[in-house]
C-alpha cells in the first residue's frame, strides 16, 4: 500500500496545475488537483445569490457585499471581481484587507468597519478607502491627522443605537450629545462624511422583546436621522441591514444593505430554502493511503476508536490545523462524503490527517477526493451541521478554513 502523494513525490508546482486547470473540465481536473486539501468555490454561484439578494431591494437601494475575513473564507479578492458589476459597495474589517482589493485593481467604493492604524490614514485618503467613525474622539483624531497631512478622508459615522460594539452612543439619555457630535463631524472640513450606519443585534429573531429591540433601534437610528434633515445637512447613504434585516424588514433598507451570509449561501436552513440560495464552496481532501485493520484494533490517539470488525480505513489529508475542528470526530450527526457517500471519522482527528471509514464503500482509490464540507452527488453536508456540531454557526466553518487549504475558483458551466 504506497501512501505518498504521487503529485507531491514528483514536486509538481503549483503554476503548472493552474496552467492544467484551465484547459480541463470540471470532472477532468477533479482528478488533477494536486492539492491535499482545497475549497472549489463556484462564482457561478455566487452571482446566482448575489442576484437573488438584489432581488428583494427596490432599485433604489445599493448592495454592500461584505468581504471581510477574506470573503467569510472564500476569497475576498476572487469574489470582488465575481460581483464586482452587481454591488454598489464592498465592505472589509480592517485597511489591510481593504489595500488587499484595492492593489488587486478592485475600483468599487470599499467601507472599513474597523478602526485604522495613524500610519495607514494617508494611504487609505490615497486609496480612497472610506472608514468609519467609530467614536467621536476617534473622528477628530483622524481629522487633526488629515489637518495635519493636509488630506481629506472620506468616512461614514457608525451609530452605537444598542448593540454596545462600536459607534457614537444614542441611547435616549445623551440623544441630544451624540446628535451635536454627528453634526461636528459633518461640518469638519477634513472629513468627507458620505454615510451614516448602524447594526442591529437583534435581527431575525421572532421572540417579541427581540423584536421590540430592533425596533426601537431603528427609531434612535431614525431619530438622528431626522435631525440631520431639520438642520439641512444631507446625511449621505444611509444603511443598516444585514443579511438577516434584509430579508425581514424591508422597510429598513433605507438607501444601502450590508450583506454577507446570503451571497455566500450561508445563513438559517430556513431563510436558505425560503431564498433557494445555495452554497458555494465544496471543502474536500485527498486519501493519502488506504489501510485494512483488524477487528480489535484502536485507530488513532488515545485509540478512541476500536474496530468492532475487520475495516478499511481511508487515512485522509485534513486535519484540524486545516481548520477542520477537532472536535467534530465526537459527533455522531457529522459524516464525510466519499465517492458520494456518508461515511464517518474514526478516532480523534491529528494535526494534519484524519481517518474514515471505507469499509462498505468499494473502489475507493490513494489520490481520490472526499467531501467535508458541500455536496458530492445527491449529498450534501451543510455549514451549519458543521457549526452546529462545534458548537458554533455555519460561518465559523467557512472562515475557519485555514492557510493549507487551496482556494480553487470554478464558473460558468463548470469550466475553470
Ligand atoms: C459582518 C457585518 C455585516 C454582514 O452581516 P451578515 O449577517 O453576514 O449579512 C453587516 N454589517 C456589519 C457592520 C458587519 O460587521
Amino acid at each position: 500500500m504506497h501512501s505518498i502523494d504521487p503529485f507531491f513525490q514528483k514536486g509538481e508546482g503549483k503554476e503548472r496545475y493552474e496552467a492544467y486547470l484551465t484547459c480541463f473540465i470540471r470532472e477532468q481536473y477533479m482528478k488533477v488537483l494536486p492539492y491535499r486539501t482545497y475549497a472549489e468555490v463556484n462564482l457561478q454561484q455566487l452571482k446566482e445569490n448575489t442576484r437573488k439578494v438584489r432581488a428583494l431591494l427596490s432599485k433604489d437601494t445599493k448592495l454592500l457585499a461584505v468581504l471581510k475575513a477574506d470573503g467569510y473564507g472564500h476569497g475576498a479578492v476572487r469574489i470582488a471581481k465575481a460581483i464586482e458589476d452587481m454591488s454598489d459597495w464592498f465592505a472589509v474589517a480592517s485597511f489591510y484587507e481593504a489595500r488587499e482589493l484595492r492593489d488587486q485593481g478592485i475600483t468599487t467604493p470599499i467601507l472599513v468597519f474597523g478602526f485604522l492604524d495613524d500610519s495607514n490614514i494617508e494611504e487609505a485618503a490615497q486609496k480612497n478607502i472610506t472608514c468609519s467613525a467609530l467614536s467621536y474622539s476617534y473622528a477628530l483624531h483622524i481629522a487633526e491627522l488629515c489637518e495635519q497631512k493636509k488630506l481629506r478622508l472620506s468616512m461614514h459615522i457608525k451609530l452605537d443605537t444598542g448593540f454596545h460594539r462600536l459607534g457614537i452612543a444614542c441611547e435616549e439619555e445623551r440623544i441630544t450629545e451624540a446628535y451635536k457630535e454627528v453634526r461636528t463631524l459633518y461640518e469638519l472640513p477634513q472629513l468627507q462624511i458620505t454615510g451614516i450606519y448602524t447594526h442591529f443585534s437583534t435581527a431575525g429573531s421572532k421572540a417579541l422583546q427581540d423584536e421590540a429591540f430592533l425596533a426601537r433601534q431603528y427609531q434612535l437610528f431614525c431619530d438622528m436621522l431626522h435631525r440631520l434633515e431639520e438642520d439641512h445637512i444631507d446625511p449621505g447613504i444611509r444603511h443598516c441591514c444585514n443579511s438577516k434585516a434584509t430579508l425581514t424588514n424591508p422597510e429598513m433598507h433605507l438607501d444601502m444593505v450590508r450583506v454577507g451570509l446570503y451571497l455566500y449561501g450561508l445563513g438559517s436552513d430556513a431563510d436558505i430554502e425560503y431564498l433557494k440560495l445555495e452554497p458555494i464552496v465544496n471543502w474536500k481532501a485527498r486519501i493519502y493511503a488506504i489501510r485494512d485493520v483488524k477487528q480489535g484494533e484502536g485507530i488513532g490517539y488515545g485509540r478512541t476508536f476500536i474496530t468492532p470488525q475487520p475495516m478499511r480505513i481511508a487515512v485522509v489529508s485534513l486535519g484540524f490545523a486545516d481548520g477542520y475542528s477537532r472536535c467534530l470526530y465526537a459527533s455522531d450527526q457529522v459524516y464525510v462524503l466519499v465517492h458520494g457517500k456518508r461515511t464517518r471519522i474514526l478516532g480523534k482527528i491529528c494535526m494534519d490527517v484524519m481517518m474514515v471509514d471505507i469499509t462498505d464503500i468499494p473502489d475507493v482509490r490513494v489520490n481520490d477526493t472526499i467531501t467535508v464540507l458541500g455536496s458530492e452527488g445527491t449529498q450534501r453536508i451543510s455549514a451549519n451541521l458543521l457549526g452546529r456540531e462545534t458548537g458554533g454557526t455555519a460561518v465559523e466553518v467557512t472562515c475557519g478554513m485555514g492557510k493549507r487549504v487551496q482556494r480553487v475558483y470554478v464558473h460558468d458551466e463548470g469550466n475553470c
